[in-house]
């Protein structure tokens, strides 16, 4: 994620407000319901705040082209295909990401709230945006999640441990912990070395990125964003060596499997986003005597975020804080946007119909 002071002298600064009215303003010109282009708005503008610009506003010119090739058709919603009880298929009939998994969410909280514990399984989704989001919303309804989810739809980013050219995508893994009135653990990444957003980003800032993130079309280490954008093109590395392999791997085969397939020749043609995701909702109170199970957690975290902060380390945090911390300083001294993710968004914008006046007001 971005860094509090990591600001380019060039980004355009829009206040949270502005942000979220232009973002609306653009998916009902695209032809969005009111719901629908709030929910977007929500979720798109809550990740720039988190400091994960890969997954905010930049994507708008991303999803526009999908919404006019025909590949996101608007104002869907989650549709059950599978019922039982604690066990729930969610077809997403590749709508508007953050409308269908709030809405798969939102049955599979309700489910674990009844039985203890749902398995939802939502596939065929156009892309669902920051996997924390969705844990976020069990961890408010009190509840525990993990989120396993696999992207098709499009070529491969990532090698496999040992391989040298990409063969699946950036693969998300989240753990939503609640901790009674204080600020839940979120632990959400791509298991790629850095989300593709992210190398995106680094692209447009004509930034390099670090070392051992990325390997070029011959499968040999470079620190050149270009070469996701190169045809061949080269691929993101897993985070963790093997382990991270084996997560990745996990996410794939698990939402792969359980949605609408996992990435291979057949799945991977269509030409835009589709996410799958593999849901496990738990109630905690359910499982144990809720206030005993949060205690002991509490106790956890004290005991291990009591350790000495090492040299250059303010302190030692949890999953979710960096965010939090993140979002307090976003809201009080604006968003940063680049300048090249601005000029998308306002190409973006005209696509739909807004004129340059429209959309230069949210700037101001
Ligand atoms: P990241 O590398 O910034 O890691 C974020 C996680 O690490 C968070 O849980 C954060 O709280 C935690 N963290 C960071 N610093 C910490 C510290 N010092 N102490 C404790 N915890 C710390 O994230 P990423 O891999 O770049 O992923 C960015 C986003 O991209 C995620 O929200 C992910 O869901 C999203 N994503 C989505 C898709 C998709 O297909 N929809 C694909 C890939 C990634």
């Amino acid at each position: 994620m971005a860094g509090l002071n990591d600001r380019h002298p060039d980004d355009i600064i829009i206040q949270e407000k502005k942000l979220h009215g232009l973002t609306v303003d653009l998916f009902r010109h695209a032809g969005s319901e009111e719901r629908e282009a709030r929910l977007i708005a929500d979720h798109l503008v809550l990740a720039n705040l988190s400091g994960h610009d890969s997954h905010g506003v930049g994507m708008i010119p991303r999803y526009v082209i999908n919404i006019k090739a025909g590949m996101t058709p608007l104002n869907q919603h989650a549709q059950v295909v599978l019922d039982a009880g604690g066990l729930l298929v969610v077809d997403g009939n590749a709508g508007v990401g953050q409308v269908v998994a709030y809405e798969a969410m939102q049955m599979a909280i309700e489910r674990a709230k009844m039985h203890g514990v749902c398995a939802m399984a939502l596939r065929n989704a156009s892309h669902i945006g920051r996997i924390g989001h969705w844990g976020e919303m069990a961890a408010t309804a009190g509840l525990v999640s993990t989120h396993y989810v696999n992207v098709i739809g499009h070529k491969p980013y990532v090698a496999p441990f040992g391989g040298a050219d990409a063969r699946f995508s950036t693969n998300p893994y989240c753990c939503a912990i609640p901790r009674g009135d204080k600020p839940p653990f979120i632990l959400d990444f791509a298991t790629s070395r850095v989300a593709q957003g992210k190398v995106r980003v680094a692209y447009n800032r004509k930034q390099q990125m670090f070392e051992g993130a990325l390997i070029d079309p011959q499968g040999n280490p470079t620190t050149d964003p270009g070469v996701m954008f190169s045809d061949p093109i080269g691929a993101i590395l897993t985070f963790g060596e093997h382990k991270g392999y084996g997560m990745a791997l996990a996410c794939e085969l698990l939402a792969g499997a359980f949605g609408s397939g996992a990435m291979r020749p057949g799945t991977m043609e269509r030409g835009a986003t589709i996410n799958n995701m593999f849901t496990f909702v738990v109630d905690p109170g359910k499982i144990g005597d809720r206030t005993e199970v949060l205690a002991e957690i509490e106790r956890s975290l004290d005991w291990i975020t009591a350790s000495p902060p090492a040299a250059g380390v303010e302190k030692v945090m949890i999953p979710g804080d960096p965010e939090r911390n993140m979002r307090a300083h976003r809201r009080a001294n604006g968003i940063p946007i680049d300048p090249t993710t601005w000029e998308h968004i306002v190409d973006a914008g005209a696509k739909v119909g807004m004129n340059q006046v429209d959309l230069e007001k949210y700037r101001a």
